[in-house]
């Protein structure tokens, strides 16, 4: 039961408010104390309704401790800083509070954990408040130590829209920007967002785990167990560098042409359809908004195989043959002739993975919200669409150039398999032959009028 006996007269305090009516707290926990700093170092006046008003002694500096049912006659906001489960005894308070408004800040452990959300449930409880979902998303740890950069966005939605303008001013008071997403009915929704694991990054890590998991085991039969069961060579040292590096490049540039392949196909649904005003399928729809992912996993594995590289000179098995190649020579007494046309092949091939790779990461950085953040719509769609098929063509060539006549070679076709170069190209070759076709002078002014808006009228059934 509540003890109003110790109330402590408020007038001579509420006067010296430096901004607005005092904000209440119930809860001194640590959100609560979050908070309640935060808005004291922002000019509030700060009151926390607890069960034991004389225990803490960390409650910030400036604020009074009070009974929950002084709060409650006292603040016309209060933030209710308590777990859901302990929301029943607000229920004494229900008169009080009628006309309130009570912000609940409240998360789950799980997502959809109840049938209804905790901004719902209170609001139930409390009939004749205010309710309003707000600062689920910021944490305590953020409020105190000020690392609020990346962090800065407080959703909120509440059925009354004053009660949702004054949480607003609060939100915007404490520096942080308020994004109403509608009435208490989208608070489910807020509250699940704190418990979403990357919920973007999760389509392209199925995706670059598949590629990742098929490649590696093609390469395995191809590079290890073949050799072991028809030669019975141990080649398993290779998956450490060997096989990795192979996989590095080639999931890297599957995941690229990825990257450009679902706006193609757009551009092709929206030439089929003769209209931009239909929906794309919500697989299509999903994989166009990851595409910013998918490109930064393959800048990764990009950044993986130019470091592989570099370390081949040092690895055992390069010196070795390089050894026995020397060896060799000193043995037959002759020297292998300089091949120019390799040396060209070679040089070729590394100077378009350099310039590819430069090409990459200048993509990657452009991606950086502080990066294109600084240019406007259509230097971002140049660099990302222009310089990104120009980085598409460059890999695919040094890759094309790597293979040379390893393409036709059939020593290289173990089992009567390929080499797994043959199959990463085969995506980034398709989407270079489509968007080719789809620059066609023709094709395009189609699509751009599309783009624009018109319409191709459908057909007058014939009589
Ligand atoms: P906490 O440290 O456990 O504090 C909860 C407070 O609730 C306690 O200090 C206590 O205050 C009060 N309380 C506990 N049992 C009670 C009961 N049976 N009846 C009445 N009051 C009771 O938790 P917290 O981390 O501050 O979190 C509080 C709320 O904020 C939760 O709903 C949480 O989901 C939400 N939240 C927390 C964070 C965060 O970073 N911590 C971030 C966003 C949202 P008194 O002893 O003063 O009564």
């Amino acid at each position: 039961m509540e003890d109003s006996s110790n109330c402590i007269p408020l007038q001579p305090q509420l006067e010296s408010t430096k901004r607005g009516p005092p904000v209440g707290i119930f809860g001194t926990g640590d959100f609560g104390r979050s908070l309640g700093y935060k808005l004291l170092q922002c000019g509030y006046i700060v009151i926390y309704g607890s069960r034991n008003p004389n225990a803490s002694d960390l409650i910030p500096k400036g604020a009074l401790v009070l009974s929950h049912a002084e709060v409650a006659k006292n603040c016309d906001t209060i933030i209710v800083a308590i777990h859901r489960e302990h929301y029943t005894f607000l229920t004494s308070f229900v008169d009080i509070l009628k006309g309130k408004v009570l912000v609940d800040v409240s998360n789950n452990l799980k997502i959809n954990q109840y049938p209804e959300s905790n901004a719902q449930h209170l609001a139930s409880l409390l009939p004749g408040a205010n309710v309003v979902k707000a600062f689920n998303t910021v944490s305590a740890w953020a409020l105190q130590s000020g690392a609020l950069d990346a962090s800065k966005q407080v959703f909120l939605c509440g059925d009354d829209s004053k009660a949702k303008e004054s949480v607003m001013e609060i939100t915007r008071s404490l520096g942080l920007t308020p994004l109403d997403q509608g009435t208490l009915l989208a608070a489910k929704e807020i509250e699940n967002y704190p418990l979403q694991l990357f919920p973007i990054w999760r389509l392209p890590c199925y995706i670059c785990a598949g590629l990742t998991i098929f490649f590696f085991l093609y390469c395995l039969v191809i590079k290890v167990i073949e050799p072991s069961v028809t030669k019975k060579e141990d080649n398993s040292y290779m998956i450490m560098i060997s096989i990795a590096n192979e996989i590095f490049p080639i999931v890297s540039l599957v995941l690229l042409a990825l990257v450009y392949l679902p706006g193609l196909l757009a551009a092709i649904i929206q030439l089929y359809r003769g209209t931009k005003y239909s929906r794309f399928p919500d697989w299509l729809d999903k994989w166009l908004l990851c595409r910013k992912q998918l490109g930064l996993i393959a800048l990764a594995y990009g950044f993986l195989h130019a470091i592989y590289t570099l370390v081949m000179p040092i690895r055992y098995d390069y010196r070795w043959w390089s050894n026995y190649y020397l060896k060799e020579q000193i043995k037959s007494n002759r020297t292998y002739p300089f091949d120019s046309s390799h040396a060209w092949l070679s040089d070729s091939y590394v100077a378009l993975g350099i310039l590819g790779f430069f090409f990459f990461l200048l993509l990657g950085i452009t991606s950086l919200p502080s990066v294109s953040n600084a240019v406007n719509w259509r230097e971002f769609r140049f660099v990302q669409s222009k310089l990104g098929y120009l980085t598409l063509v460059l890999c695919t060539a040094h890759t094309l150039v790597y293979g040379g006549n390893r393409f036709i070679c059939c020593t290289f076709y173990r089992w009567h398999l390929p080499p797994a170069f043959v199959l990463s190209l085969i995506i980034p070759c398709a989407v270079l032959v489509m968007k080719f076709i789809l620059v066609i002078p023709c094709i395009d002014q189609r699509i751009t009028k599309i783009r624009q808006g018109w319409e191709q009228k459908a057909k007058e059934p014939s009589c």
